[in-house]
């Protein structure tokens, strides 16, 4: 891809000279390679835009004929362009060249998410344009597809001409448009207000999502909805496909963006206008604590372009996935397929299950005692890390953890850390604080958690998604991966692409996640349901940090206090493997060891946190999901119900060899959870029923 580009920025140069501008553009269509996946780009009156769906195959009119193609648009014509501090380049824009670049094949290793062997395929095209501001600058608009079978992503690139003085831009915002049609509905999570919430920490992804609503619902703070969005476009049964499904399928559509560094802000969607139409909204100027450009401070492209600086002068890629099924959804790459990895790891960074005192223990847990518990705990269930939670500083002190990293190495335990992002960018008071902000003191501080042996840090209360806090939690990365240590994020933005862009980087929260089990009834009663979600969305563009698995009933360190669990202990054996995180941060406390049936405990010591393929198998979002992972040669397959009525279903199960032996962890309709043993027939199919609340696995 970046060779290419080389050639193109030449070709710029040539083409502003050689070419008289147009301010249209005959239709151009792309194609994915499998031909199935088409985006069309056009200029019209100066305004670039573009829409985009799948061809399914239909029964020809004439008895005996080949079957004709029918196109399901998913996204209707959408505008394009970049706001900037010299041109508005979203408009009066006059097509100077474009070029097909063909098919291009990609194989890459991914660590820590959903596939660890990744194969791509993609047909690309860029497109140049200029317009009256832009060209008094010596500036072009580049405008990059990429089409995937099931996915697009598209990003632009501003080029400076020959003679052009200017070498720096900030861009203000994107015309960036996605229009949906008007009978498709929403699953999707309103962007908060800034500074509001506990501390002033918010925005950090952890609203409400509206289920399957329509497309001009309204934002609950009027701020527009959080990446990645998820929509359903009902079927149109008047055409008629070839499978003799009258074409009435439901198509699914993710709308994400990946390939956010420090180079760029993090966006969101705004809230629909009354025809459809959603565009790309950049932060809000209250986060940060008011401090930052909303804006994104950008270097410009030139012809002499070195083979590292794609990510200065790319902007982010915004995303498509969908087709006639969620399974492109569940089982999509897109956000890593198109982004790179900006250093190498220092050291080979490996999965992890921690235990975690602060989850159902509370800030109460954090002091020496209740940690070696913790640790101890740990070494009990083989399990590799623990998770020392925030106050640390003022409660167990510096040698006291000292005390603890060596106390962990005799138990061949690593500990992770947590740590305040602050700072100044909101009130959050838990230390230890003033430790990650500065270089100078984060440096420090790293090889202090390197010397104690410490495997990851997890830092938490971001300042929202300007460029200024993008930049904040890049350096992070990079600094922890001078020292060998991973980071989970916490109270934080939706992570765009990291798993591959920063080697060390191990996951985050953003997600309304298993702490408000603790702070909620009204979330126990709906944990069911958000976890049937978070499979089509969250989860399937980024590692969410969720903290789950509970074993116990009652949400409290003593017996028969708290809010009470909903679900079946067989569901929340099933998220450890649903829910993606390469490391787990998971609520299992010492109780548990000797309540729990024995197979519980077993199921906990040998499930792996990473993953090497993920397959969909069946669901709805926010009704029940049924998926696979594989990790090694061992597949799991775990199901998840909310829907009051119970799931019954038989699955198609080829990842077992039929006649084997599988270990089936299930619910009675009482949600009373058991093991057992079953052969898989011929068919290689298994009949499988999942009570409201209850959960499923299949292993071998
Ligand atoms: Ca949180």
């Amino acid at each position: 891809m970046r060779k290419i580009t080389l050639s193109l920025a030449a070709l710029f140069v040539a083409a502003a000279a050689a070419f008289p501008a147009e301010n249209s553009m005959k239709n151009h269509r792309i194609l994915s390679p499998d031909g199935l996946t088409y985006l069309d780009v056009r200029l019209d009156g100066g305004r670039l835009c573009y829409s985009a769906g799948y061809r399914t195959l239909v029964k020809a009119k004439k008895k005996g004929a080949p079957a004709d193609t029918l196109d399901v648009p998913v996204l209707l014509d959408s505008p394009l362009g970049l706001y900037t501090n010299v041109a508005d380049m979203s408009k009066d824009l006059e097509f100077l060249k474009t070029e097909d670049l063909g098919t291009h094949k990609n194989e890459y290793r991914l660590r820590g998410s959903k596939q660890s062997q990744v194969s791509t395929e993609e047909n690309s095209r860029y497109f140049l344009f200029t317009n009256p501001e832009a060209k008094e600058q010596k500036l072009a608009l580049m405008v990059g597809f990429r089409v995937f079978n099931n996915n697009i992503a598209y990003s632009y690139r501003i080029f400076q001409g020959q003679g052009a003085e200017t070498t720096a831009i900030v861009v203000t915002g994107e015309a960036s448009g996605f229009r949906l049609p008007a009978d498709a509905t929403a699953f999707i999570c309103p962007q908060s207000s800034p500074m509001v919430g506990w501390k002033r920490t918010k925005p950090s992804y952890e609203e409400n999502y509206i289920w399957d609503k329509p497309v001009t619902t309204r934002s609950q703070y009027g701020q527009g909805w959080t990446f990645p969005c998820l929509f359903r476009i009902p079927g149109h049964p008047w055409k008629s496909d070839a499978s003799g499904r009258n074409g009435a399928t439901d198509s699914w559509l993710l709308i994400s963006e990946t390939g956010v560094s420090g180079n760029y802000c993090a966006s969101h969607l705004s809230d629909a206008t009354s025809d459809g139409l959603f565009t790309i909204a950049f932060p809000m100027q209250g986060e940060n604590n008011g401090f930052g450009s909303t804006g994104a401070q950008m270097g410009l492209a030139d012809c002499n372009i070195s083979p590292n600086d794609w990510m200065t002068q790319w902007t982010p890629y915004r995303t498509l996935t969908f087709g006639p099924s969620l399974k492109p959804i569940v089982e999509t790459t897109v956000p890593w397929d198109v982004v790179e990895q900006l250093y190498e790891p220092s050291t080979e960074y490996k999965g992890s299950r921690n235990t975690w005192s602060w989850i159902i223990w509370q800030d109460a847990s954090i002091n020496y005692d209740d940690q070696v518990r913790f640790i101890d705990l740990a070494a009990s269930l083989g399990w590799e890390g623990c998770l020392i939670d925030g106050g640390w500083y003022e409660n167990i002190g510096r040698k006291g953890m000292e005390k603890l990293f060596a106390y962990c190495r005799e138990k061949g335990i690593r500990p992770w850390v947590w740590y305040n992002s602050n700072g100044g960018w909101n009130d959050a008071p838990q230390s230890a604080r003033q430790c990650m902000h500065n270089p100078i003191v984060r440096k420090q501080e790293m090889k202090w958690l390197r010397d104690g042996g410490v495997a990851g840090i997890k830092v938490d209360f971001f300042g929202g998604d300007k460029q200024e806090t993008m930049r904040l939690y890049e350096a992070i990365l990079s600094d922890a991966n001078d020292y060998g240590i991973q980071v989970i994020f916490h109270g934080c933005t939706l992570p765009r692409g990291w798993e591959k862009m920063y080697p060390n980087y191990c996951s985050s929260e953003a997600v309304l996640a298993s702490e408000n089990l603790y702070f909620s009834q009204g979330f126990c009663e709906m944990e069911a349901r958000h976890a049937c979600l978070h499979p089509f969305v969250r989860n399937a563009v980024a590692s969410m940090e969720y903290g789950g698995t509970v074993l116990q009933k009652r949400l409290h360190k003593e017996a028969g206090k708290g809010n009470t669990r909903r679900t079946s202990d067989v569901f929340e054996l099933a998220t450890a493997v649903v829910f993606q995180s390469s490391g787990q941060n998971f609520a299992l406390t010492p109780r548990n060891l000797t309540e729990q049936p024995q197979f519980e405990i077993d199921f906990m010591k040998g499930v792996p946190t990473t993953w090497d393929e993920t397959r969909f198998i069946d669901g709805y979002p926010g009704r029940y999901v049924i998926m696979a992972r594989r990790s090694g040669n061992k597949w799991y397959v775990a199901g998840l119900n909310a829907q009051e009525q119970a799931v019954e279903l038989t699955i198609q199960l080829p990842m077992f060899d039929a006649g084997s032996t599988l270990t089936v962890y299930g619910d009675n309709e009482k949600l009373e959870g058991s093991m057992t043993t079953t052969a898989l027939g011929k068919k290689q199919q298994l009949s499988v029923t999942i009570p409201q609340n209850g959960g499923i696995v299949i292993t071998q």
